[in-house]
Parts: structure tokens; sequence; C-alpha cells
């Protein structure tokens, strides 16, 4: 292993949707954007509703659309994402995302509904398909 190379693992009550060995992510904080590399100091912080880049040892950067609740933790034997549900660009269904946007939108439109509830879900359909498309901006 490379020296300048750490863990990277990202858990979901589901599943652990990754587990290798990375050089760098690329987050966004709830106070700000966060470059973490392999001395980085210990943290724990709060993920935005937004997707992630981490970038592979080959080279290769690697995109994640996390959901709410999302936690990034860096001890010095590895750093851990924790979160409700995470998919990495390639498992993400980008109609059924778009479909959820449309439903989100819809439900914002209307009186009476729980915005704090819709606002999520349309946060969480614009993460997943920005992350398809592989940018990491809030559109
Ligand atoms: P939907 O209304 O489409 O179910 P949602 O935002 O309510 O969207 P979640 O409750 O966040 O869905 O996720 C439920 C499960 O489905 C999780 O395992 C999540 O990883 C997965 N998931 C949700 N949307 C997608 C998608 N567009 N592509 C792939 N997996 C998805």
């Amino acid at each position: 292993m490379a020296k300048n190379e750490f863990l990277l693992e990202i858990v979901t009550p589901e599943r652990v949707v990754y587990s290798d060995q990375i050089e760098s992510v690329d987050a966004y904080a709830e106070d700000g954007r966060l470059g973490i590399r392999h001395d980085h100091r210990p943290i724990v912080t709060k993920l935005k509703i937004a997707p992630f880049n981490f970038r592979k040892p080959e080279g290769e950067t690697e995109t994640v659309a996390i959901s709410g609740s999302g936690y990034l933790e860096v001890t010095p034997e590895k750093v851990t994402v924790l979160c409700q549900t995470a998919e990495l660009s390639n498992e993400i269904d980008v109609e059924r995302a778009k479909a959820a946007k449309k439903r989100a939108e819809e439900r914002l439109n209307k009186e009476n509904t729980d915005f704090t509830r819709a606002q999520a879900s349309l946060k969480r359909a614009i993460a997943r398909i920005n992350a398809a498309d592989r940018t990491d901006e809030d559109k």
C-alpha cells in the first residue's frame, strides 16, 4: 500500500457501499467544502445531501450520492461515511431519480405539504441525478 493511500468505507444500514484504498475525498460538509488526504487530522462532520467525489489510486475519480443524516469521520486508520442511503454513480437509476424529483416538486407546490420532507426528497433526487451525471454541483 502506497503511503499516501487510506481506507474509505461508505456504510448505510442496508449495505457496505464502498470499502477500499483511495487517495483523496472531496466532499460537502454542512459548513463548507472538505478536502481529505492521507494526513488529515481526525474529525467528525455532518455532510450535505449532495454528491461527493473520491479519487482511487489509479487516478480514476468516483462519484457517490448520499442522502440525509450523513456523517464523515476521519481517524488515523480510515475515513468512514455513515449515511441513510448511498449509491455509486453507476448504480443510480436516473429515470427513477427524475420521477422522484418531479414528485417532490409537485408536493412543494401544494398547500399543507410537509415542506421539510418534500425538500429532502428533492435534494436526494438532485444529488442522484448529478452523481449519475458525474457532476458535483448543486443544480
Ligand atoms: P424513491 O421515491 O425513488 O424511492 P427516495 O429518495 O424516497 O426515492 P430512498 O428512501 O432515499 O429513496 O432510498 C430507498 C432505497 O432505494 C435505498 O437503498 C437507495 O439507495 C435506493 N435508491 C433510491 N433512489 C435510487 C435511484 N434513483 N437509483 C438507485 N437506487 C436508488
